[in-house]
């Protein structure tokens, strides 16, 4: 195996251009690592991306930048996403350990196409856009359209992922990020939710959700969104779309869980989700 470790960006698109063969991108390790010493990964080439200037986190006008190399610990304890994007810092302290927060990459956590991944569906509702470039430019794809199957992206191979930006939540904004894994702390989502929305005189508008691992990728749950659109925020359209949303969801059976107990789950998360935003509202 041969191993690069490039000081800038340009040095890095060069390499990437230039090899042949399989090519690994190495940041916090993680997810690379767990896979190198399982053997579902033999890197014929490793670029080791953790000099580059892609931790950053930084404001503008309305809308929010997080470099790549951002770590999840990072993302939790900024004050501007704590601020701005609520969901995600909340979302980013979900995961694993603190060795794993400190260690793991926002970059990666997208790269790796994990449909249990907890940083995308907070991405999702955050309306997220992927920056990549490659030797010749920088393309822009919304984080919905970057995701092509379980571990996979549309990525190209001369291509690095630079970084993700997102408008500001305004403060007005409700949200709830609800995950379901084996234990407390340290679990892989069996069953993730995102929800974004606005209530308005006991009304949900601008409503977006979206589910983790019920599909092969983070999906938006668009008809229960939409259902839940400016009716009543009373227990029958909670009931109603606990239901809906089940049927949205595609789970798959695997060594986490059954695919009825995910579907079952993806209602049940939702009804507490709206049950608690309900409670949490004040009457107007
Ligand atoms: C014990 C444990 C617990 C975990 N718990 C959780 C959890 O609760 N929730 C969760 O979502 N995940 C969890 N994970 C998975 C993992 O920590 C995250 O997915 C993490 O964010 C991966 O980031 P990384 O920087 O370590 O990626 P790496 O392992 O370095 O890379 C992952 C993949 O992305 C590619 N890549 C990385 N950066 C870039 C880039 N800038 N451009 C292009 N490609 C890139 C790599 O080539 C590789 O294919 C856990 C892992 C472990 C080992």
């Amino acid at each position: 195996m041969k191993v690069y470790s490039p000081e800038t960006i340009e040095e890095t698109t060069k390499i990437l251009g230039k090899l042949k063969g399989n090519v690994h991108l190495l940041a916090g390790g993680t997810d690379l690592v767990v896979k190198v010493k399982e053997g579902t990964v033999l890197p014929e080439n490793l670029i080791n991306i953790r000099k580059l200037p892609l931790d950053y986190i930084k404001e503008e006008g309305n809308q929010l930048r997080i470099g790549a190399l951002t770590s999840i610990e990072t993302i939790h304890r900024s004050k501007p996403i704590r601020t701005y994007a609520p969901i995600l810092s909340d979302a980013a302290g979900k995961m694993g350990s603190p060795q794993i927060r400190n260690l793991a990459t926002i970059g990666g956590n997208i790269a790796n196409a994990s449909p249990a991944a907890d940083t995308v569906p907070p991405l999702f509702v955050l309306n997220a856009q992927i920056v990549l470039k490659d030797q010749k430019g920088s393309r822009v794809i919304p984080i919905e359209k970057f995701f092509s199957g379980p571990g996979e992206n549309v990525m190209r191979r001369d291509e690095i992922l630079m970084e993700i930006t997102f408008r500001k939540c305004a403060q007005s904004d409700e949200w709830f990020f609800s995950k379901l894994g084996q234990r407390k702390a340290l679990a892989i989502s069996k069953v993730s939710l995102a929800f974004r929305g606005k209530v308005n005189q006991n009304r949900l508008t601008d409503v977006s959700i979206a589910l983790g691992a019920v599909a092969p990728t983070v999906i938006y749950a668009q008809r229960t969104a939409r259902f839940l659109e400016s009716k009543t925020f009373d227990s029958a359209l909670i009931d109603e779309a606990s239901r809906i949303i089940q049927e949205e969801a595609s789970p798959i059976s695997d060594i986490r869980s059954t695919s009825e107990y995910r579907r079952r789950m993806v209602g049940a998360l939702l009804k507490q989700g709206l049950w608690e935003l309900k409670a949490g509202v004040s009457p107007d």
